[in-house]
């Protein structure tokens, strides 16, 4: 196996008695955009900050490219963070924010101009080096921060929320010009994010954190496709998921299973999925939840649960949609979609 970017290995921290951390292990290749999903205060920030050096760990080790640099302080660490908040200098021009981290190096002043313009360039701001931040959007100043963290080439770049304050269009856009940015540089992203479709959008592999631990590290695919517990199905995407007496009834199975809202059909073409290898089942539709490209219908089985089905509007209007609120309906899908998710053990890891 080749040498890891980062590689954590039992990593743990705890505040006080609060157990922030608890004994992660994951690799991280290099080149790769990676990234930690999970919903606030699962510990993403807490893992970041150990990969920095901003905090030390209780228990565990952090190698980058292969060295243990656990009780190495941040600087020593070729690795760079970009914070939600940016943290510009406000009396800096946009050139000597960018520049300040090969100041400090004490790279000389041709050079460094050289480096911060070509690193401003790289994130489309080429012309605004004699700006105040004051002056810019906060997507130009996202920007600016990304300059900045890149200027001197780290190895690894962590992210954390980078993109939180900005607005959905343009967080949607910058989303694409991040991994486009990331392919460019060829720098190792680690990347921190409670948004599910951020993180299915930008990454070659995700983790997915849960009260300090990691429930999965997968594929954006694979974690769509083949969720393993039912935290993750339920976490990343949308998903119907059916449990005990529910399960027996509708599937004749014991155990816990995920369906995806797209995987179940509705009359008319429910009927297609009857017969070998299919399930159908019967209900009336509860509600009808218009999303412009597509409704949410919520079907009341007649065996007890609730399931929501997604359907495309490709056809027929909304006001046709909407009048099968209260009708009966069958219900079908391929029994190949149903996610068996039944005694997860802990972490696993997709193959
Ligand atoms: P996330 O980034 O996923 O939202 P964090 O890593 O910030 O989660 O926090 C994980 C847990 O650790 C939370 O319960 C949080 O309250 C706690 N925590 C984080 N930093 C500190 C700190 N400096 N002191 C005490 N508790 C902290
Ligand atoms: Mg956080």
């Amino acid at each position: 196996m080749s040498t890891a970017a980062v590689e954590l290995v039992g990593l743990s921290k705890s505040f006080g008695d609060v157990s922030a951390v608890d004994s992660i292990d994951l690799r991280i290749e290099d080149g790769e955009f990676f990234s930690m999903l999970g919903p606030s205060g699962s510990g993403k920030t807490t893992v970041l900050r150990m990969i920095a050096g901003f905090e030390r760990p209780s228990g565990g080790t952090v190698r980058l490219a292969g060295d243990d640099v656990t009780t190495r302080p941040p600087f020593a660490r070729d690795v760079n963070t970009v914070f939600q908040d940016y943290a510009l200098f406000p009396h800096m021009d946009v050139l000597t924010n960018v520049e300040y981290g090969l100041r400090v190096q004490r790279v000389p002043r041709a050079e460094r101009r050289e480096q911060a313009m070509a690193a401003l360039d790289a994130v489309q701001l080429g012309g605004l080096g004699d700006r105040r931040p004051t002056q810019l959007s906060g997507g130009q100043r996202q920007r600016v921060a990304l300059a900045r963290a890149l200027v001197n080439r780290p190895k690894v770049l962590l992210l954390d929320e980078p993109l939180g304050a900005l607005d959905l269009k343009l967080r949607r856009a910058m989303q694409l010009e991040l991994k486009e940015l990331q392919r460019e540089v060829g720098i190792t992203f680690v990347f921190v994010t409670h948004d599910q479709e951020e993180a299915l959008t930008m990454s070659d592999r995700i983790a997915v954190f849960r009260d300090g631990r990691i429930e999965q590290v997968a594929t954006p695919a694979e974690l769509y496709e083949f969720p393993t517990t039912p935290f993750v199905a339920g976490f990343v995407g949308t998903s119907n998921l059916l449990t005990g007496d529910a399960a027996r009834a509708v599937l004749g199975r014991a155990g816990t299973f995920s369906i995806r809202p797209e995987k179940i059909h509705l009359d008319p073409e429910a009927g297609l999925y009857s017969g070998a290898g299919h399930t159908t089942a019967r209900g009336t539709v509860a509600d009808v939840v218009y999303l412009g490209s597509v409704n949410h219908y919520l079907v009341e089985l007649d065996a007890g649960p609730t399931v929501t089905v997604l359907r495309q509007n490709l056809h027929g209007s909304t006001d046709q949609s909407m009048s099968r609120r209260g009708q009966p309906v069958n219900v079908g899908w391929a029994d190949e979609h149903v996610i068996d998710l039944s005694d997860p053990p802990h972490e696993k890891e997709t193959p």
